[in-house]
């Protein structure tokens, strides 16, 4: 039983509605209203696209459909006349707008002909409602408005609003990678690899001191791995031939592009944050400090102050 849905705002069987086309007399009419608005077109994008490989979706006006399909076989029915296998289906509606209505009428078993077959249909038709309106409320941005509504409402935790609405909706299927849009994503960086490029030696490479805002600036690369088999993401590199290699670091930033090997960092941290690797190619110096042990660092700033070119940026956490 979704608990969401146990203080529904009201259940209907009459031809009336708030807005759109229903439902026939004797249809059953869930209907669920979430004090969260969703008018932004980008959004209402998302939540279809996110959920196209989970249920059939489509969208009217300012209105989204998920539709779950189901097939009741072999029914032991001896009015089944024959048939082996129905196929049924329950259709949510997400009516967008200051706040959200989440409707499911639920058809009279007559729609789909032969109705002693289904047992349970309306049982089996509310449950897979349900599921869906579970299932979309945890998965698709409509989970973090929930969020933000729950840690304003009731002034509970980011961390407390997430179990609350996993308590909610206990049908909630898993659906993967189900909010697909730059504003819920991280936001896209506005320059695309390194910019500051300048010539050294005939090659090119870039000058101190490196750019602090390198992680709103610039995208982040694919994994690759070092010389010594350590997999690194860094922000800015170009290509696969170290020439252009990007800032890594959480919040101990090398500039990898900048650094020139003098190993002052090394020989400054007095935790053995960094260790030199092997990165043949880069113009700047063919080896760099990885800080491969970045949690160690105690925040002194010994790095950041004696690093010649300012490749190092530490950000106190
Ligand atoms: S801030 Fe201090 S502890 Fe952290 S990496 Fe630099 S030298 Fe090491
Ligand atoms: S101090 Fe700066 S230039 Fe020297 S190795 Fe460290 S990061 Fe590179």
């Amino acid at each position: 039983m979704s608990l969401l849905l146990k203080d529904r705002v009201y259940t209907m069987q009459s031809p009336t509605a708030k807005r759109g086309v229903y439902p026939l007399h004797g249809y059953k009419l869930g209907l669920y209203r979430m004090p969260i608005k969703l008018e932004d077109p980008a959004e209402i994008q998302s939540i279809f696209q996110g959920l196209k490989n989970t249920f059939e979706m489509d969208m009217y006006a300012d209105r989204i459909y998920a539709t779950y399909n189901w097939i009741e076989e072999n029914m032991p029915d001896p009015d089944a006349k024959g048939y082996e296998q129905v196929k049924l289906s329950v259709t949510v509606e997400i009516v967008t707008g200051e706040v959200v209505d989440i409707i499911y009428q639920i058809f009279s078993i007559e729609k789909f002909g032969d109705p002693q077959w289904v047992k349970d249909y309306r049982k089996k038709a509310d449950h897979f409602a349900k599921m869906v309106i579970d299932t979309i409320l945890r998965n698709t941005i409509l989970s973090d408005k929930m969020v933000e509504s729950l840690t304003s409402l009731e002034k509970i935790s980011e961390n407390q609003a997430l179990i609350k609405l996993e308590e909610l909706t206990p049908l909630a299927q898993i659906v993967p990678d189900a909010k697909p849009i730059a504003k819920i994503e991280k936001p896209k960086p506005a320059v695309a690899g390194k910019k500051q490029v300048i010539v050294r030696d005939g090659e090119e490479a870039i000058p101190g001191p490196i750019d602090i805002e390198y992680k709103d600036k610039m995208d982040q690369s694919t994994p690759f791995k070092t010389s010594t088999g350590n997999m690194v993401q860094t922000w800015g590199r170009v290509g696969a031939d170290n020439k252009v290699m990007g800032v890594w670091g959480e919040f101990c930033s090398v500039d990898f592009d900048i650094c020139v090997a003098d190993g002052a960092c090394i020989d400054a941290c007095p935790v053995g944050v960094y260790d030199f690797f092997e990165f043949s190619g880069n113009v700047a110096s063919t080896k760099k400090p990885l800080q491969i042990n970045e949690p160690d660092c105690i925040f002194c700033l010994a790095c950041e102050g004696v690093c010649p070119p300012q490749a190092i940026k530490i950000y106190p956490q």
